[in-house]
This record gives structure tokens, sequence and C-alpha cells, in this order.
């Protein structure tokens, strides 16, 4: 079998009709906002669909919303959904890991599942949930662990928020951060997010990165680092010096679990860095955006870093 394809490709209307028995869980409607491979989504993509989940849950049109999303950064806009959607109604993600065409896709059930926690009242007030593989994920704590595997979500730490078994949904715990109608962040009147670059860190790396990134108009830098969110110590001094001209410099890690603390092998205190705490970088970005753009203060910025 040829494992390629193109990612995006199958239109809403045809995802539905390939699922039985899935107009039998709830009335549904279907808008296709995008119809891009994930890797295409983008900053401008997340304000256009929070838009339209908040203009749809607060319009009382819909009792959940269901977004079908490839699998490489459903992670990231299920944080940022998580972050400014405005009601305690289900906002669920679902995709696929085996494209339509394969032996054994996955995409069907996943979307049936997706739909049975969406109509679900006990999934409200959870936040944005990721469905995949019977899983249920709190969009705070997936990540994509595999690049070709069924199972590819995991909730490092934090662990599952719960199972889906045809259609059968088992919450075993709510989320444990602030999100949705508890979120101080809003995408009223916003047009576009401040950029944020996130750096890898690696044994060697070159430290004027990190200038190349303050010349280039990022207005905040999030470190992929080592281990507890090290870096190399030319890195350190670069960074040090991007906060002193008032970029907001945050350090999480490379590794996939574990969370990064303030002042252990690197002196945040006195560089001026904020320690990611448990997001991982691509989610430490989303919320270091929404940050920078309410315009918070570093000290309040950690507090965020504790908060969701
Ligand atoms: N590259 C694809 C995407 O994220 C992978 C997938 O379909 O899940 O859109």
């Amino acid at each position: 079998m040829d494992p390629g394809y193109r990612s995006g490709g199958v239109a809403l209307d045809a995802l539905v009709r390939a699922v039985p028995g899935l107009r039998g869980l709830a009335d549904l409607t279907g808008e296709q906002v995008a119809q891009v491979g994930s890797q295409d989504m983008n900053d401008a993509l997340w304000l256009t669909l929070a838009r339209q989940v908040n203009a749809l849950l607060l319009a009382d049109q819909a009792d959940g919303v269901v977004i079908t999303h490839g699998t490489d950064t459903a992670e990231e806009t299920g944080f940022f959904l998580h972050l400014v959607v405005k009601s305690d109604r289900p906002v669920v993600l679902t995709g696929a890991m085996r494209p339509s065409t394969s032996l054994s896709a996955d995409g069907p059930l996943n979307l049936f599942n997706a739909v049975a926690v969406a109509a679900d009242p006990a999934a409200r007030g959870r936040g944005a949930i990721v469905v995949l593989n019977d899983d249920l994920h709190s969009a705070r704590d997936v990540t994509k662990s595999n690049t070709t595997d069924v199972q590819t979500f995991i909730s490092p730490g934090p662990g599952l928020l719960g199972t889906a078994s045809y259609g059968q949904i088992r919450f075993f715990r709510g989320p444990s951060h602030r999100h949705t109608t508890e979120s101080e962040f809003s995408i009223d009147g916003l047009d576009r997010l401040p950029r944020v670059d996130i750096l890898y860190a690696h044994a060697g790396m070159p430290h004027d990165l990190v200038q190349a990134s303050v010349s280039l108009g990022a207005r905040g830098i999030v470190m992929a680092g080592m281990g507890n969110g090290n870096v190399p110590t030319e890195t350190a001094h670069a960074l040090a010096d991007a906060a002193n001209r008032g970029v907001v410099v945050v350090r999480s890690t490379r590794v996939v679990s574990g969370d990064v603390g303030r002042n252990i092998e690197i002196d945040d205190d006195t560089l001026g860095l904020i320690a990611s705490d448990q997001l991982n970088p691509q989610k430490s970005r989303v919320l270091l955006q929404l940050c920078l753009a309410r315009g918070l203060e570093p000290g309040a910025i950690q507090h965020a870093f504790y908060q969701y």
C-alpha cells in the first residue's frame, strides 16, 4: 500500500456520509471553516475558527461543536480554543492517523466518538477536548507522540480525561487548570496575534539565533530547552539580553514530559526569564501570544503559566 496522501482533501459532507449512525447521535449541521493540512494552520485561521465557535455557541445555535482537524497541530488549535472560547459547551477536536482510503481507516470511528462527546451533557465545563483512538484528552494536556501510530495522542502527567467506546463516553476527571469561561483571554478586537518564535536547543546551539528572532520582530521567544528547560550558557546570556530589551522569554522543554521549574539550573530571577511549568513549547507559544496580546507584564505572565 502507498502510505502517501494529501491531508485536508476530504470535504466535510463526505466525512459525515462516511460514518454510519452519526446522524442518530445528534442533529448535525456542518460548516467548512478551512480545508488545509493542519501543518498549514496559523494564527489567522485560529482567530477565524475561534470566532466561528464562539458565534455558534453564544448564539445558542449549537449544544456543542466538533472540529475535524489534522493531528499535527490539533494540540495547538485545541489549546487556543480552550483559552478563548467563552462557553461551557463542548468543543471537540478529532482527526485520523490513517487516510480515509487506507485499510482500517480510523477517521470514521473517531468522528463517531467525537460527536458522541459533543452531544454528552457531561462534557460541559471541561473545555476543549481532543478525541482519538477511543481516548479523550484535555486540549491543554494532549500532545502528539508518534508520527504514524493510531495511538499517537498522549497526555503526559495529567493523563486521560476519559474514554469513548463506540459512542459510550466515560469521564475520569475534569480539566486541571483555568479555561473557557474562567479564562481571562479573549479574541475580541484582535485581528492578529503577536509574533512568538520557538527556538530548539541542542548541543552546540548557535546563540545568535536568539538575536535573529529579536531582529525579525519577535515579541516573545519560547525555548524548547534541554531537560529542565536548560540552554547553553551563551544562549542563556542572549536570552537575558532579549529579555532586557522587552522580549518575553519562556523556557519550556524538548522533553515530552515533566515540569520546567524556576531557578533550577538557570537563574530566572536574575536573567528575567519565565518557566513554562507544564506546557510544552508549542502550547507555551499559544499562551504567550495571548498574554502579550493582553498586555501582561512578565510577572503576570509567569503567573499565567501556573494557572493555565
Ligand atoms: N499532516 C496531517 C495534518 O495534520 C496529518 C493528519 O492528517 O493527521 O493535517
